[in-house]
């Protein structure tokens, strides 16, 4: 299981619910005693995830955090700029005037787009032709490099931060002029290599949660294509997801593609998501923490993404108002004059996103982790399981003995993950190894036996087979056998498993 949260600077809470993942995990093992109340799972769930993997990455982007929590100055991913090309002005974002936070600059002009609100003091509100003014134009606290002394140019999120890690992954890379922040290459980045790299010596990862926000919802695959162009198999997998989601966190599960195009018919380029799910073959999914549209009673639009347009001036004031009330304040704030060396008198302040716009109030951070982490260590519980079920011995003519090992995956999952990773080449079948002691093989070839893919008992949620107009199930396709002809005495030792699934491994005393 990979967790990781925290690609984007910003999104700190995605770090908390990894490492509340990370010390619930510690305590399944610690607190050995049956059943989890503390972290409320069956015995049966707490018994899986026992033998699961995890791997967790609380902070992809430390730097990007870093800056981010130390300054306060908008970073998408990594506050570095390595590109060749810097001769365009630009916004530098950074402090000014000393306090050591760079917030937001106002600047009063006629033809400002913003004015401020006469519901609640500071707040800068969306001009309608029917405001008298002042009007302001809003930039990031900050200096202009390759001023001119008279154009200012507009603020750019990726100005001065031009790779979105979240966009230089290799599944479906394209350049920056096709998708913004890509990088100069895919994995250019050291961040972005590091999962690339640990992903592919890894190929037992089987479940990826991607951890964001906000918006209070989750995406997952398909980012390029409707739900009719997916495998139906893992379609039924995910609405399994979706159904513990919105039992626990209340969040919905949404495709990439039916509600979170930024852009219509532009699927994201490069995302981890993608690359977690079509190249790794893992069930992967991203979280929004924090349900701020929620939490202003928004109604919901037709598509989820619409809902970070849809934020009208009743809805700002509500937030500024929540914000003094529930959450000290701390994302609107006063704005203080001062004297510009570039642009001449300004206002400092305004508005600091951090805690309570990009991330919850710090009070619901722990309520959100437990939420979170109850969903994805049930996700975990569905990893595929092979166990030694059965060894059969018969005695033939000759000092020969017949060895039957039969395997059983008694997991949720196949013994290659979802569905759709069958076709991935290092996705494996199930293979049995055996090494004789004092004793020999009849057949020296039987030593590598390929048992094929075990199939799991999950078959996801909706898939029919709750009505039984046709009483069946599957045979035994969760079942293999490794067959032995072995003379002497002596043990034999066998593994068997694949990279995917694990290995399981017996002494037979022949
Ligand atoms: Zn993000």
């Amino acid at each position: 299981m990979w967790v990781g949260g925290n690609i984007h600077a910003a999104e700190l809470a995605g770090s908390s619910v990894a490492l509340s993942i990370a010390e619930d995990i510690l305590r399944l093992h610690l607190e050995r005693s049956p059943g989890t109340g503390a972290l409320d799972l069956p015995a049966t769930v707490a018994e899986r995830l026992r033998e699961v993997v995890f791997f967790v990455v609380p902070r992809i982007s430390p730097d990007g955090a870093e800056c981010v929590l130390r300054v306060g100055r908008p970073v998408r991913s990594v506050p570095r700029d390595n590109r060749v090309e810097r001769g365009q002005p630009r916004w530098i974002p950074g402090d000014v005037d000393g306090d050591g936070q760079a917030h937001a600059m106002r600047v009063r002009d006629p033809g400002g787009e913003l004015v401020e609100s006469s519901e609640f003091p500071g707040l800068l509100v969306e001009r309608t032709i029917d405001d008298p003014g002042p009007f302001f134009k809003l930039y990031p606290e900050g200096h202009i490099e390759h001023f001119d002394g008279r154009r200012i140019p507009s603020p750019y999120f990726l100005g001065d931060n031009p790779v979105d890690l979240n966009r230089n992954f290799p599944w479906t890379w394209a350049p920056p002029h096709e998708q913004s922040g890509a990088g100069a290459y895919a994995a250019s980045e050291p961040e972005t290599r590091g999962v690339v790299e640990f992903a592919t010596a890894h190929p037992e990862i089987f479940a990826w949660l991607d951890l964001h926000t906000f918006g209070g919802v989750s995406i997952r695959p398909l980012g390029y294509a409707p739900d009719t162009k997916m495998d139906q198999e893992d379609l039924a997998v995910y609405r399994q997801l979706e159904a513990w989601l919105s039992e626990y966190t209340g969040y919905p599960m949404v495709s990439g593609y039916d509600e979170f195009l930024y852009e219509p018919d532009k699927p994201l380029r490069g995302d981890l998501s993608d690359y977690a799910y079509h190249q790794r073959g893992a069930i992967a999914y991203v979280v929004e923490l924090w349900d701020l549209f929620r939490r202003l009673s928004m109604s919901r639009p037709s598509k989820f993404v619409q809902y970070y347009d849809r934020v009208s001036r009743a809805d700002l004031v509500k937030l500024a108002w929540w914000d003094r009330d529930q959450n000290d304040g701390r994302s609107f704030l006063p704005w203080r004059p001062f004297d510009h060396p570039q642009l001449g008198p300004v206002e400092v302040g305004g508005i600091d996103p951090r805690v309570g716009i990009w991330n919850p109030p710090l009070h619901e951070l722990d309520e959100l982790c437990v939420a979170q982490s109850r969903v994805f260590l049930r996700v975990a519980a569905l990893a595929p399981r092979l166990v030694i079920s059965e060894v059969r011995r018969q005695i033939l003519p000759g000092g020969v003995t017949r060895v039957e090992v039969e395997v059983k995956n008694d997991g949720y999952l196949g013994s290659y993950g979802l569905s759709s990773a069958r076709k991935l080449d290092f996705n494996e079948p199930v293979y049995a190894i055996a090494a004789a002691e004092g004793c020999e093989l009849v057949d020296p070839g039987a030593v590598h036996q390929t048992l094929g893919h075990l199939d799991g008992w999950g078959r996801g949620l909706h898939s029919g087979a709750n009505l039984p107009a046709y009483p069946a199930t599957r045979g035994t396709t969760h079942a293999g056998w490794a067959i032995y002809l072995v003379r002497g005495t002596g043990a034999l030792d066998v593994r068997i498993g694949s990279c995917r699934a694990g290995f399981t491994t017996a002494r037979i005393a022949v």
